[in-house]
């Protein structure tokens, strides 16, 4: 069949794992001959990639799913796609309770989207949430951003934290190789990319899937070697890497940040909780006091680092005393950002079986306490950016005021400041900050800019 002048449109729900695999599949469906539509009413392929984190989301799916699903019975052309950890999670259920649908496919099939849609195309309903060895990259990401990419260099993960569906629904870790990544970074440096943040559930991970160890027994291929490895790529001026793991954070990783210019101070170590039994209960395999030696470590070499963190609060069976560990850890440390969530039961997750839940009132009462201790923290360490001129990668015009463009500090604060976006795209421009916020800076541009 042909698709030329088919429309499509994909709605993302969740991690930077499902916004890169959203991007990805926005690519495959570009060399496709589909054609981007904003709105999904207006589109003939719809595809809904989703994320089980969090209880809100899981419903929006099926309310967003239920209205394109009726939309379908008027014009059966439409193409219904529920791809993600919704769709691994659920599989045939799903088309159970969607019959609407045309293909589900779960986060490790992205790379196969063009396959499925043939069969679909063929009059299947398809499921596709098998684990399956995945191919090397050869997709065009379409990306969102002409200024900033991510790029994964490692698929699933091997942990085994008690609340987490990712090892279920993403498999096994499979690294890419260092060739792979470097060719897909040159060709972003060649595009017009200036930045890159190298992704994977767990990237302390990197690496140890691929073959070959030194004389002393390290693995060949560790992010740290990844780091130095990409890090001459001309063109791509700044390096970020996600989501870190206290357990397997290395001093060597620290020294390569400390070391290479292009690798930016910004580091986000999740730590979950500050009291070290839910730290156990989580299987997360390290002791609030590791965690607070690395966060020193990272200081005592950048000390002006930005660290951002993810935690949970309502844990089964977390007491107050032990979720006060957790504000004490916050207090202590300093963060310039967390990501905060209330505990949620995940199906086919051990924790979920457990009978010492907490009420939801308990979990949203933390959950404020924690937020609010936060916001604070976060202008605190805002403080100290006022009047000091910061590097700033222009990366689009400020939708509120277009006579402003937005970027961020290598530290990765969001800054606004006068100017054209045409003139500045892509421009790291010298920032002098005249306004703060707890999440975000206001400043003046120095100039000339810097390059
Ligand atoms: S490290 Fe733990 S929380 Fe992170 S993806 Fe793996 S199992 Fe989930």
């Amino acid at each position: 069949m042909t698709t030329a002048a088919r429309r499509y449109h994909i709605t993302t729900f969740g991690c930077q794992m499902n916004k890169a695999d959203s991007e990805r599949m926005s690519g495959i469906l570009e060399s496709m001959g589909f054609e981007w539509s904003e709105s999904p009413d207006d589109a003939n392929l719809v595809l809904y990639n989703t994320c089980t984190i969090r209880d809100n989301a899981e419903q929006k799916v099926y309310s967003y799913l239920g209205r394109q699903a009726r939309r379908k019975h008027e014009q059966p052309d439409l193409t219904l796609i529920v791809a993600g950890c919704v769709a691994q999670q659920e599989g045939e259920s799903l088309l159970r309770r969607v019959p609407e649908l045309d293909l589900v496919m779960g986060p490790q099939h992205a790379n196969r989207l063009q396959d499925l849609l043939e069969q679909v195309f063929n009059g299947s309903q398809v499921v596709a949430t098998e684990p399956i060895h995945i191919v090397e990259d050869i997709t065009k990401p379409r990306r969102d951003s002409d200024v900033t990419a991510w790029v994964n260099v490692i698929y699933g993960c091997n942990e085994r934290c008690t609340y987490c569906v990712v090892p279920n629904v993403r498999g096994v870790e499979q690294s890419r190789s260092p060739q792979a990544i470097r060719t897909e970074m040159e060709e972003l440096a060649q595009q017009g990319f200036k930045e890159v943040t190298l992704l994977g559930q767990n990237i302390d991970a990197y690496g140890r899937d691929l073959p070959g160890t030194t004389p002393e027994g390290r693995h060949l291929h560790t992010l740290t070697d990844l780091l130095y490895f990409v890090h001459d790529i001309p063109g791509i001026e700044r390096l970020r890497f996600a989501t870190s793991h206290p357990r397997y954070f290395t001093e060597r990783l620290i020294r390569a940040c400390a070391e290479l210019p292009k690798v930016c101070e910004h580091f986000h170590v999740p730590f979950q909780s500050g009291d070290n039994d839910i730290l156990k209960a989580m299987s997360r395999g390290y002791t609030h006091e590791r965690y607070r030696r690395i966060i020193d470590l990272i200081r005592s070499y950048m000390p002006d680092a930005s660290i951002s963190a993810d935690a949970i609060v309502g844990f089964p069976g977390e007491t107050d005393a032990q979720f006060e560990k957790t504000l004490k850890l916050v207090e202590d440390i300093g963060f310039d950002q967390v990501n905060t969530a209330a505990y949620s039961p995940r199906p086919g997750t051990p924790a979920a079986l457990w009978d010492n839940q907490l009420s939801e009132e308990v979990k949203r009462d933390r959950l404020q306490q924690l937020n609010h201790l936060v916001s604070v923290q976060a202008s605190e360490r805002s403080q100290r950016y006022l009047g000091r001129v910061e590097e700033v990668l222009v990366e689009a015009q400020n939708t509120k005021d277009p006579t402003q463009v937005m970027g961020r500090t290598r530290g990765n604060r969001l800054t606004f400041f006068p100017g054209s976006i045409d003139d500045l795209k892509g421009q790291v421009v010298s920032v002098k900050i005249t306004e703060i916020r707890a999440f975000s800076l206001t400043g003046t541009p120095l100039i000339p800019a810097l390059r």
